[in-house]
């Protein structure tokens, strides 16, 4: 009976989790999530499944398969709804470090982010340069984004992202102190430079490895556009998308450390 029960979870966490599934297949827009289709790789044995039913083999498992984070900074905007309508529509999961000043603006964007099941980080208060900043500066512009996050969400986050990747000792320290780890990235398609979806495009697929983290802007309706492309490239390819927290699961993530990738030590 016991078997049973935990089969039953697992294959609903598998259901929940279809969005990780390589195939990117666009659902009608008509289908509700319940009634959606399973992705074709879930129908198959999952090596997941196979493994046992420890719970890291519940969620996709970026140890044995090819993962990509996605990643979307500087929001939630108002170009954000239509991001998460091309995510929703390809059952993609990604994950979003949002602005604090932009959160007061747009909390019910935020909520959304996490109710269809993406991810979210700290991207600062006003996306000022951390690095020039005392602690006690560091302190005021992570701190107050974490507690509107957790406001309007009832969540803490885990991870951080510097505005403009900038960062130093002192930006490491405040979030160790905060419990964040500090999230770069592995692929940077310039998408706020070039605000050219083909551009944009191209660049993702011909950068993009095993394991990475990408960095785009939600806030850009160029970005946007590039994005289905971007899934259908990446998921003939192999490659699942996963949120960063999954993409790091079973490796040691630290706070205060930084991470652009999946370690493959
Ligand atoms: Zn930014």
């Amino acid at each position: 009976m016991r078997r049973i029960v935990l089969m039953a979870g697992l294959i609903g966490t598998l259901v929940a989790c279809g969005g990780s599934a390589g195939n990117v297949k666009p659902m009608h827009a008509a289908e509700t999530a319940s009634s959606a289709p399973l992705p074709v790789s879930l129908k198959e044995p999952d090596p997941d499944v196979r493994r046992g039913l420890r719970p890291e083999y519940t969620r996709t498992n970026c140890a044995v398969l090819k993962c990509v984070a996605l990643t979307f900074d500087d929001g939630p905007a108002k170009e954000t709804e239509l991001l998460l309508r091309i995510l929703a529509r390809y059952g993609v999961k990604a994950t979003f470090f949002v602005v604090g000043r932009m959160v007061e603006e747009n909390p019910d964007i935020l909520r959304r982010e996490l109710m269809e099941g993406h991810e979210i980080g700290n991207h600062s208060w006003s996306h000022t340069s951390l690095a020039a900043l005392s602690p006690d500066g560091v302190r005021a512009e992570l701190g107050r984004t974490q507690a509107a996050i957790k406001t309007h969400t009832g969540r803490d986050t885990t991870l951080m992202r510097p505005p403009y990747g900038a960062t130093n000792e002192r930006v490491a320290a405040v979030a160790r102190e905060l419990g964040l780890a500090e999230i770069m990235w592995a692929v940077d398609p310039l998408d706020w430079k070039d605000r050219d979806s083909v551009q944009v495009r191209r660049r993702v697929l011909e950068q993009t490895g095993p394991g990475d983290i990408v960095l785009l802007h939600d806030i850009h309706l160029s970005s946007i556009e590039a994005v289905p492309e971007i899934l259908a490239g990446l998921a003939e390819r192999g490659y699942r998308f996963v949120t960063v927290s999954e993409l790091l699961a079973g490796t040691p993530v630290e706070s205060g450390r930084q991470y652009r990738e999946r370690s493959t030590t």
